[in-house]
């Protein structure tokens, strides 16, 4: 489904180049960054921040998911709240939304002056409703009696999308495509492409073939991942018979190295690390796959360029 561009995208991309320059790096004009804000998944752990994705391509910045924490590594990358351009979400489990509210208000009170758009599927536009429900108090504390902020910025755009183009805007095209996080429907990955670069995201899934299929070609390949074993060592109170149920919304290592042997990214990484400590990632891996990878850690950034070189951040 493709969603045609108007005047009032047009309008922001405008505001967004008269925006002061900030000393953050730009992203490579040619090139794509990401930058893993948070890789982690339910379980609240100081290392692995909510799952959330920051994709920067020439001017603009388009976050996926929006996890606990988002606006924490948001501020520590140094990403100016008003230049997130959208936020794109790949289901409605709560680990992946619980930071909406966070960034949308407190991206506000730092200076958003435009509208916050949201992409995700069905159900998203509802819920966004809802959440301008339960902060009537606060939106109209700060837009109207108090701070006077501006009302533009607390506006929410929201809409359902399906598989298929969602968003091409200044020489990026995100692309939706369906993936099997079990019952939990419609659940969502996204591939990025951007001056002959590509970056796909897993979003939650087990094992899929049109993950697959609509990573063909791509450079890096960000995949969630849950070593059952190292899950339920960590957590043994929880019988065999629910993890296995977990897993069956999620991918193993091994599996996880099959689809990566399938696409042949130029690397390979894990993000949405379940159980967030899990220490034999790579070696399950290397059972079905020998190609680069790497385990995320939240803050890594990766440029896509003519190599692809992978930074690390101290937190
Ligand atoms: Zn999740
Ligand atoms: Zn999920």
């Amino acid at each position: 489904m493709t969603e045609p561009i108007g005047g009032v995208l047009v309008s922001i991309s405008t505001i967004i180049q008269k925006a002061p320059q900030k000393s953050v790096p730009p992203a490579p004009a040619q090139g794509l960054k990401v930058t893993i804000l948070g890789t982690g998944s339910p379980a609240p752990s100081m290392d692995r921040f909510g799952p959330s994705i920051l994709v920067e391509a020439g001017k603009q910045k388009l976050l996926f998911d929006c996890g606990r924490g988002v606006t924490q590594r948001i501020e520590q990358n140094k990403v100016p709240f008003a230049e997130v351009d959208a936020l794109f979400l790949t289901h409605l489990h709560s680990d992946h939304v619980v930071g909406i509210p966070d960034l949308w208000l407190t991206g506000w009170i730092r200076g958003r002056t435009i509208p916050f758009r949201v992409w995700g599927p069905a159900g998203t536009r509802e819920m966004m409703a809802h959440l301008e429900q339960a902060y009537q108090f606060d939106i109209h504390m700060r837009r109207d009696v108090d701070e006077k902020l501006p009302s533009q910025g607390v506006v929410v755009l929201a809409k359902d999308v399906e598989q298929g183009v969602v968003y091409e805007n200044g020489g990026i095209k995100v692309t939706a495509f369906a993936v099997d996080h079990g019952p939990v429907k419609p659940a969502l990955g996204y591939r990025v492409d951007f001056a002959g670069h590509s970056v796909v995201l897993s979003g939650d899934t087990r094992y899929s073939d049109n993950l697959v299929r609509f990573s063909e070609g791509a450079d890096v390949l960000i995949q969630e991942v849950m070593d059952l074993d190292a899950f339920h060592l960590k957590n043994p109170s929880v019988s065999r018979e629910r993890v296995q149920t977990i897993l069956a919304h999620h991918t193993t290592p091994e599996q996880a190295g099959t689809v990566f042997a399938r696409v042949k990214p130029k690397l390979a990484v894990y993000s949405h690390i379940v159980p967030p400590d899990a220490s034999d990632l790579i070696t399950l891996t290397r059972k079905t796959y020998s190609g680069p990878l790497e385990v995320g850690e939240d803050l890594m950034s990766i440029e896509i360029g003519d190599k692809v070189v992978v930074s690390r951040h101290n937190l």
